[in-house]
């Protein structure tokens, strides 16, 4: 093919540039390609199908078919021709198209008189966005160029698709995509370990804002000048002695180095710029064969080689754009986020930040992981897309070890998450050392210690830290990290495996604490002014009784024949916890009267978290099996301080009078009543902290996971009588706090408050 001579898809291209230049709406530009396609190829029809979000095909724009099906007429992908090239991502041309096994007629287009049909996909990162389709009324055979001219407007298409409003309007049909909300997948775990850090692209999606040439031959000299100069780096780097690059990667390398000077692939390349793309379109046109390849092939080799390939076009867009791939002004750990990316590639980025690795395909034996492996990178792998949920400096957690990547977490999350890392890391060795020891003061008071939970991987902590049970299970943690609501069935495994993992330990579950700052992605939440004393936790669920009897019954019929020991969020008064008692008696008779087994037994409780049930606790108490006074939300209501507002929250002391003395009453009230109380909250995972709880009466905590071993060596340090009488006399003093008093009185005593 000349450059000279203009071909029939560089004359359609000519056409569509000044398409593309007008300024109109998305739905103008696609009637208007329709009609200039119809046209340049002498079609009596030419139509494009757009792929929603629910996966179905929908007519978008039409030259030849009834118009009012525009919008109304829709296709499973698989279903009809269009639907098979949707399914395929390949091209289907048919002479006689109704003699097609997968034809099928759509009656609200009026497209029986059509014989023949081409169809290709409209590809974007090799998936399938749409289709676009012509048809004549004759029999008629599409020549190859036919086709060729037709792949190159798709292209274009997709190119529109993903720019402009129709972008939007997927993404807010359901919500997906929104860039605000909190996420979280699960893909294939492809290297073990777990992560935080801020979000990377690794090449952000070269956004080609040309597609057609102005100038064939000058396009010709670019991408010439772009493949030997990336030939030229691929030489240097494989003569670089890096330790790292030893050994397979090095393969990697001379394969990138083979496919460089592949001539088909150079070609290829070369053939798509004749057609009268700009040298990026080409690459993209011929990376979108190469990824429709490879989601086709079932090989794993070839799968593998296609991907390298896909890699070696990413480096050559990189060459013609100029566009480094590199971590940039993003400070701290970074996790990265890839379409593809090759070893080569990876070990470009600083070792020493790069805490994790999120690709949207990749397979265990792809190079790439088996580097990330051998650096202990955990990666993960499978998401499809995920590079276009996520904007660069989002936070991030990759955790490997159940294939899942949460981006922009809501803080309990990333709390959840930190206490994990901190437990794997610097403190393990100490851990160890106090597992088995016994939770006993110096002076031989026991204390119940427990931990705190929420999600499935905080199970092995209950072994690793030796602590006697699961003392808070936050249960809307698993709602949280879902993508949709848990049904019962997930449910009642859900906390199967939580009572399976604590064996004969106690497990105290919380029922659903939503609202707050722990939102749903999937359920729309109202905008509230000051939501953590808003619409939240025990309120919605009295309002909403469905949603807790729904969780109360997985809870029973996962703790059949064993004990259950569930407690009540936000309880603000003695009525709201009777009415969510009821609903517990009225799941257990359902249960009951459907012939299914109970629980052995079953306790409940009530959480102490709004000041106003301190006031009710003689009425209170003779209704509850036990009490966990939650310290993170009875601070906030205490001090009238929002917990979430840094400003505020640390402007008051847990170590002061007031919160202390509160601590005493709630103690003291409930001895006679024989009701146990545990502390649970963060303030109790603090050894200084959980000592003075010690010295008002409490006898039980529930702390973070990481918190267990500090506090127990608190506790196995303290002579807890000589504090008894050191801090009772304190209690009456006016000062903000106590804490330089209670660090006096545990230096002195040799006691471990350190953190
Ligand atoms: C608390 O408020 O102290 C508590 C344990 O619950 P959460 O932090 O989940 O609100
Ligand atoms: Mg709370």
């Amino acid at each position: 093919m000349s450059p000279a001579a203009p071909t029939r898809p560089r004359r359609l291209l000519r056409t569509l540039r000044e398409v593309l230049a007008q300024k109109a709406g998305a739905q103008a530009r696609l009637d208007r390609v329709v009609q200039l396609v119809g046209k340049n190829m002498i079609a009596d029809v030419c139509s494009i199908y757009v792929l929603r979000t629910d996966n179905l095909l929908e007519l978008s724009a039409t030259l030849g078919l009834n118009a009012n099906a525009v919008h109304n007429a829709r296709l499973q992908v698989g279903e009809g021709l269009v639907g098979t090239v949707a399914e395929s991502a390949r091209p289907l041309n048919l002479s006689d198209a109704p003699t097609h096994p997968k034809f099928a007629y759509l009656p609200e287009t009026g497209e029986d008189p059509y014989k023949s049909f081409l169809g290709v996909p409209v590809l974007r990162g090799g998936r399938p966005r749409g289709v676009l389709v012509v048809q004549n009324a004759t029999l008629r055979q599409y020549a190859e160029e036919d086709v060729e001219a037709l792949e190159t407007v798709a292209m274009v298409v997709a190119e529109m698709l993903a720019a402009t409003e129709f972008h939007e309007m997927r993404a807010g049909e359901d919500g997906e995509g929104r860039p605000d909300l909190p996420l979280s997948v699960k893909g294939k775990s492809l290297s073990p370990g777990m992560a935080t850090g801020s979000a990377v692209l690794h090449e952000p999606r070269v956004r080609i804002t040309k597609l057609i040439a102005d100038d064939v031959d000058r396009e010709v000299v670019r991408l010439d000048d772009a493949i030997s100069s990336m030939r030229q780096s691929i030489d240097q780097t494989l003569g670089n002695d890096d330790p790292l690059l030893a050994g397979t990667p090095l393969e990697v390398l001379e394969t990138y180095r083979m496919f460089a000077n592949d001539r088909g692939w150079v070609s290829r390349l070369r053939e798509a710029v004749l057609s009268g793309l700009t040298a990026e379109a080409a690459v993209e046109r011929v990376q979108n064969d190469t990824r429709a390849k490879m989601l086709r092939h079932r090989d794993k080799y070839l799968r593998e080689r296609f991907s390298d390939l896909d890699d070696l076009a990413n480096r050559l867009l990189r060459h013609l754009t100029g566009k480094a791939g590199a971590a940039g002004d993003t400070p701290g750990k970074i996790v990265l986020f890839a379409r593809h990316i090759g070893p080569a590639d990876l070990l470009d980025y600083d070792r020493e930040r790069l805490a994790g690795l999120v690709v949207e395909e990749g397979t265990a034996a792809s190079h790439v992981a088996i580097v990330a492996s051998a650096l202990n990178i955990p990666m993960v792998s499978g998401l499809p897309d995920i590079e276009d949920q996520i904007v660069a400096g989002d936070k991030v957690i990759v955790d490997a070890g159940s294939a899942e990547v949460h981006i922009r977490p809501q803080a309990d999350l990333l709390r959840a998450f930190d206490t994990k890392l901190n437990l794997s890391e610097k403190r393990r060795a100490r851990y160890e050392a106090a597992r088995d020891l016994p939770c006993e003061t110096a002076d031989g008071t026991q204390i119940d210690l427990m931990m705190n939970a929420g999600l499935v991987f905080d199970l092995p902590h209950l072994r690793e830290t030796g602590a006697d049970g699961i003392g808070l299970f936050r249960t809307e943690l698993q709602f949280m990290v879902s993508q949709t609501f848990p049904r019962l069935n997930a449910q009642t495994e859900l906390y199967s495996e939580v009572l399976d993992a604590a064996d004969t330990y106690p497990v105290t579950f919380r029922t659903l604490d939503l609202g707050g700052d722990k939102v749903l992605p999937y359920l729309e939440a109202a905008e509230e002014e000051n939501p953590s004393m808003g619409w939240r936790a025990l309120r919605i669920a009295l309002d909403r009784p469905g949603l807790l009897r729904y969780q109360i019954r997985a809870m029973l019929a996962a703790a059949e024949g064993r004990e259950l020991r569930l407690m009540f969020p936000m309880v603000a008064e003695v009525d709201e916890f009777v009415r969510a008692r009821q609903l517990v008696d009225l799941e257990a008779d359902l249960r009951l009267s459907r012939g299914r087994k109970l629980p052995a037994n079953i306790k409940v409780g009530c959480m102490l978290e709004v000041p106003s049930l301190a006031w009710q606790l003689d009425a209170l108490l003779p209704k509850v099996d036990f009490l966990s006074i939650g310290t993170n939300d009875l601070m906030q209501f205490l001090f009238a301080a929002d917990r979430g507002n840094p400003r505020v929250a640390e402007r008051y002391d847990f170590l002061s009078p007031p919160v202390l003395s509160f601590m005493r009453h709630v103690v003291e009230c409930a001895k006679p009543h024989n009701v146990p109380v545990t502390v649970c909250g963060e303030a109790a995972g603090r050894p200084l902290e959980a000592m003075a709880l010690l010295g008002m009466g409490i006898r039980s905590l529930s702390v973070p996971a990481a918190s267990v071993a500090p506090v127990k060596l608190m506790v196995r340090s303290l002579q807890l009588n000589q504090l008894t009488g050191f801090i009772g006399p304190l209690l009456g003093q006016s000062g903000h706090s106590l804490r330089l008093e209670l660090e006096d009185f545990a230096r002195s005593g040799q006691i471990a408050s350190s953190e």
